[in-house]
């Protein structure tokens, strides 16, 4: 069996070096799926052979689960997979908590009147309240995200120093219960102090999240989905797995470097983000106050392009509403085949999760050498004939090189230096961050104000008319 379980390790491992790249992610993807098969059945195996198995509740598990997961994920469209990621977030949270809290209930050696988590050893004793903790701060967190991800305005009921002593207390208090769950030698005390933790790690869990806001929300899916993680790792501990603790410390590792890379590409620190509870969850004033704004129609753009020898589109949360990417890569081939350099400028935090932008553009088929990061065509604007804007917002303020303000300090797709910039989107409604964009009243700025889809139908349409 250890076999088996080092052949899923292995899968895992390639897996994830598979996905750092987009040519081989799609593989990598089916190498940890298969890997995950394999972990599940070598488990399985290892439980018959030891004969505890319960095959009713393993097949119901499976049926049960399994089929409300693929309802879900078949029901989900991919504007919602943010949701959905965090969702899975909390949940592979909470079901580590459960392994913890289910060890520590049911464990008939604690129930010795006398004994406690102490006497079983230093591993029990650390990881079965860090599961506990982790998990279900994971829970809580990733359900606020979800909700601030479908739109919620949560805030937190406190500000300032006030905050950081309430998540001071409750911190304490965590590390108060914790102790007496591990030092009490009564099964009662035991319980007590095992829901009570439960519930003040799910309050912390709220609490650090709920602070967090506008822009900053990328950086926070990234780290619950690394607590998920390390919470998976803790419980293989509780429960002696290696393939749980190798799963994941591999989750845990990964999310923590995603993480470190939303955190440079927003030039934010991890601290500032969770402690100082940045761009709050508002719509600032002035969000649709504009002066002085041209706009467009799909004619005028296909003119405008006619005679474009270079071309960026730069797709954002927008696109994915629309679901636009397959008619944006239309467009792309037409001015290709008109002679136009046509590229493609990816911003690490476009969309609603990372990667986002690549995955939609991945389903249209879009060559990979035309995709270009950030930091690799920032400096090409200048030089760029046309820049169209597909539903993007945010990543393309210039309000981020102010000093203060949401979004202050990210840095942003220079898109202002191009010769003219087309912006698709419905109104003059902000983007994310909930702050106005100084971009639309720029000179070189033209406004087209329908849905993606439905301007770059037209604007296809159009160009062809012009061959
Ligand atoms: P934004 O959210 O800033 O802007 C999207 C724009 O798309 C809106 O202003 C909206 O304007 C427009 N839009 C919506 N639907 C349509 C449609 N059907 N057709 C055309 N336009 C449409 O998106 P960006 O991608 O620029 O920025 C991402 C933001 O999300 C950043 O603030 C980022 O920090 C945040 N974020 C990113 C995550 C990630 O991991 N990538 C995770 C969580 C948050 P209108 O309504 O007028 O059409």
């Amino acid at each position: 069996m250890d076999y088996l379980y080092l052949l899923a390790t292995l899968l895992f491992v390639f897996g994830i070096k598979r996905l750092t790249s987009v040519k081989t992610c799609q593989s990598g993807n089916r190498m940890s799926e298969f890997g995950m098969g394999l972990a599940i059945l070598t488990i399985v195996l290892v439980m018959a052979r030891s004969g505890v198995i319960n095959w009713g509740v393993i097949v119901a598990g499976i049926l049960v689960g399994g089929g409300i997961g693929l309802v879900i994920a078949k029901r989900t469209p991919t504007t919602q997979m943010p949701e959905m990621v965090a969702a899975l977030n909390g949940f592979g949270g909470v079901a580590s908590a459960l392994v913890a809290m289910a060890d520590l209930l049911l464990n008939r050696a604690l129930e010795v009147d006398g004994v406690g988590l102490k006497d079983l050893g230093v591993v029990p004793a650390v990881a079965n309240p860090a599961t506990i903790l982790v998990g279900m701060v994971t829970l809580t967190g990733s359900f606020v995200a979800y909700g601030k991800l479908s739109g919620k305005k949560l805030t937190h009921p406190f500000a300032g120093s006030k905050r950081h002593l309430l998540h001071a207390g409750v911190g304490l208090a965590i590390i108060g219960l914790a102790t007496w769950l591990v030092m009490t030698g009564s099964h009662a005390q035991m319980t007590i102090a095992v829901v009570l933790l439960a519930l003040l790690s799910g309050a912390l869990g709220v609490f650090l999240v709920m602070p967090i806001g506008g822009a900053d929300m990328p950086v926070v899916v990234s780290l619950l989905n690394s607590y998920s993680g390390v919470a998976g790792a803790f419980a293989g501990f509780v429960i002696g797995n290696e393939l749980l603790v190798v799963v994941g410390a591999l989750v845990g590792t990964s999310g923590l470097i995603l993480t470190q890379i939303m955190c440079k590409a927003m030039n934010r620190s991890l601290g500032n983000v969770l402690l100082g509870g940045m761009g709050e969850e508002t719509v600032a004033k002035d969000a649709k106050d504009y002066k002085s704004i041209k706009s467009a129609g799909p004619e005028e753009v296909a003119m405008l392009l006619d005679g474009a020898q270079s071309v960026i589109f730069v797709p954002g949360y927008g696109l994915a509403v629309a679901q636009a990417q397959h008619v944006v890569r239309e467009l792309a081939d037409l001015l290709q085949k008109k002679g136009a350099v046509v590229r493609y400028a990816i911003h690490p935090v476009a969309g609603r999760m990372p990667g986002h932008m690549n995955v939609l553009l991945a389903e249209s088929d879009v060559p990979y050498d035309q995709l270009w990061e950030m930091d690799r065509i920032n400096g090409d604007f200048k030089n760029t004939d046309v820049v169209i804007i597909v539903g993007a917002n945010d990543v393309v303020n210039p309000a981020a090189r102010e000093a203060s303000g949401p979004i202050a300090g990210m840095p942003i797709l220079d898109v202002d230096q191009a010769r003219t910039v087309i912006v698709i989107k419905r109104s003059l409604a902000p983007g994310y961050a909930g702050i106005k964009n100084p971009l639309f009243e720029m000179d070189n700025c033209l406004m087209v104000f329908l849905d993606a889809k439905e301007a770059l139908e037209g604007i296809v349409k159009e160009v062809k008319e012009l061959k």
